[in-house]
């Protein structure tokens, strides 16, 4: 079972992936050029490889903190606003100028929760998805910071990247959502707190059991940790597709995923 369902990720298209804070910042805060620039050459050589890429990319308070040389990520809500604001479009000119070094373009796309509750919302983001793909162009995703909010009656956050990357699967039909993060897979326990937890290799679908698994979730960079990461397993096995788990420390990974090779925590039927 798993074989075959290895074998059908060489098949994937159009496939959405994932980076974490982590996989493009320093530690110790500063961005990671390195990796920003291999995650570039990877993505742009699977363009030219004929697949369809769409990247959602966290990091923008990350970058705004480190733009603004600061080492501490405030406390209000509208100071957090206006540094991923600033770490934005830092980001997107660091993504803009490396994939343009290696032939592609890349547009920005930012979204709030509530793009999937109104149908005509998610009519134009479909369809700006859509014709970025036809241009080949790479989409950048990531959560509108300016304007989301979490109220009783109105809540357009997704709050963590996890989520908006299964949402995106969804919205561009995409056959596979490739999560990179800074663990090897999913594991029957957290692998940061005990040496003798053990990588599942497939997960067909996730139980009760499984999510108990993950309760253990170390949050660093104040994202979802590996709850969120199975939420979003659950949205991906519910549109039939497929969820790689995998670790982006070696970001040429990807190709070892696409070729069916047994890398990361794969999510399929
Ligand atoms: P990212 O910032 O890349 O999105 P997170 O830090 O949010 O990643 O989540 C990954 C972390 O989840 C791992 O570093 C690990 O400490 C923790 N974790 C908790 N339970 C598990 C588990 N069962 N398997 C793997 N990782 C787990």
């Amino acid at each position: 079972m798993n074989k075959e369902n290895r074998e059908k990720l060489k098949q994937s298209k159009r496939i959405v992936i994932k980076v974490g804070t982590s996989t493009i910042m320093y530690p110790n805060g500063s961005i990671n050029l390195q990796q920003m620039e291999k995650l570039s050459f990877v993505l742009s050589d699977l363009k030219n490889q004929g697949k369809e890429i769409i990247l959602v990319s966290s990091g923008a308070i990350g970058v705004g903190l480190s733009r603004m040389n600061l080492t501490q990520r405030p406390v209000t809500i509208p100071e957090q606003q206006a540094i991923a604001s600033i770490g934005q479009t830092e980001l997107m000119s660091l993504y803009s100028k490396f994939f343009y070094h290696y032939g592609h373009h890349i547009g920005q796309v930012l979204l709030t929760k509530d793009v999937t509750d109104y149908p005509v919302s998610r009519r134009n983001t479909v369809n700006t998805f859509e014709q970025l793909l036809i241009k080949h162009v790479v989409p950048i995703v990531n959560e509108n910071d300016t304007v989301s909010v979490e109220e009783l009656d109105h809540l357009t956050r997704f709050g963590d990247n996890d989520t908006l990357s299964a949402i995106v699967l969804e919205l561009t039909e995409a056959d596979l959502l490739i999560m990179l993060s800074d663990i090897d897979g999913f594991y029957d326990k957290n692998p940061m707190k005990h040496n003798d937890a053990e990588l599942f290799e497939t997960i067909n679908e996730i139980t009760d059991d499984i999510l108990e698994l993950a309760q253990d979730s170390s949050t660093k960079f104040g994202t979802g940790g590996m709850i969120t990461k199975l939420t979003a397993a659950q949205i991906v096995l519910k549109a039939n597709k497929q969820m790689v788990l995998a670790n982006g420390t070696d970001l040429t990974i990807l190709f070892r995923i696409l070729d069916g090779m047994n890398e990361g925590t794969l999510f399929s039927k």
